[in-house]
């Protein structure tokens, strides 16, 4: 591992394990920088992009969106990142995007959240989230807000997901993670990176990553990496309109 650069991390787990949770939480504890491919098509679509209105109607039948659209935008992200702690969440997605990224850079570990498919289907009829930040809640649990259906920081209306409202959409999303995903895992697997984590509770998980970290990535996790407390991303994707070049400001903090 090179000590003049943060860590490089994958999370992977099927929708709705709480792989935003984790990776928020990696965020506030280790400074890192995080990815999130669904947060950011979602802000594509949410601005009207060129590349939002491309994606749109894969993601609200819960399809993979083209690998050569994806690795833009990661790759973009990555280089904005730098030499921070950084995690990357929804990507890689099936094993072409698992090879690209190997061209990109090299990871350091894949968090691997395993649960079964019965609680993952129950937990997503049930989750909200925060559009602006990206932050995870349930309507009921752990993971409830202070106060019912408002975002604890902004007090702002919590959404559910489009995607996650439609029984044969969540099917449809499972049903990839199975085919496509799998193999992805394998890939981390053979290279040793792979570490699994049972997500039963969101927040049980919180000491097996911080323990698995200072294990694999000792002393260098805290402060050298803090990120700036935002990434500027830029929907440059495509042919130019008014809205595709609209700016747009994408939280890490
Ligand atoms: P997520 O928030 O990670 O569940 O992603 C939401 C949706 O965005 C997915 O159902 C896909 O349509 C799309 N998406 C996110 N990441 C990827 C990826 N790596 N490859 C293809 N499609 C993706």
């Amino acid at each position: 591992m090179n000590a003049a650069r943060g860590f490089r991390a994958m999370i992977v787990g099927p929708p709705g394990c709480g792989k935003g949770f984790v990776a928020q939480m990696m965020v506030k504890t280790y400074g890192a920088v995080h990815i999130s491919t669904g947060d950011m098509l979602r802000d594509h679509i949410r601005y009207r992009t060129w590349l939002g209105k491309r994606v749109e109607r894969f993601t609200t039948r819960g399809k993979l969106v083209p690998d050569n659209l994806l690795t833009r935008i990661v790759t973009d992200a990555i280089g904005k990142a730098g030499n921070r702690n950084l995690i990357l969440d929804g990507f890689p997605r099936n094993i072409n995007q698992a090879r690209a990224l190997d061209e990109m850079m090299t990871l350091d570990f894949v968090l691997d959240l395993f649960l079964p498919m019965q609680a993952i289907i129950a937990r997503l009829r049930t989750r909200l989230v925060h559009p602006a930040s990206g932050r995870v809640y349930n309507d009921h649990g752990d993971m409830a807000p202070r106060v019912p259906g408002r975002d604890d920081i902004t007090g702002e209306r919590l959404v559910r997901r489009a995607d996650d409202t439609s029984h044969s959409v969540v099917m449809a999303r499972q049903r990839d993670y199975v085919q496509e995903t799998y193999p992805v895992i394998q890939h981390y697997s053979q290279k040793n990176i792979l570490h699994t984590i049972l997500a039963r509770q969101h927040e049980s998980m919180v000491p097996l990553v911080k323990r698995y970290l200072a294990k694999r990535w000792p002393k260098r996790i805290h402060q050298r990496f803090r990120p700036q407390r935002r990434i500027e991303l830029v929907c440059n994707q495509g042919p130019r309109s008014k809205s595709s070049t609209q700016q747009y400001r994408w939280s890490v903090s």
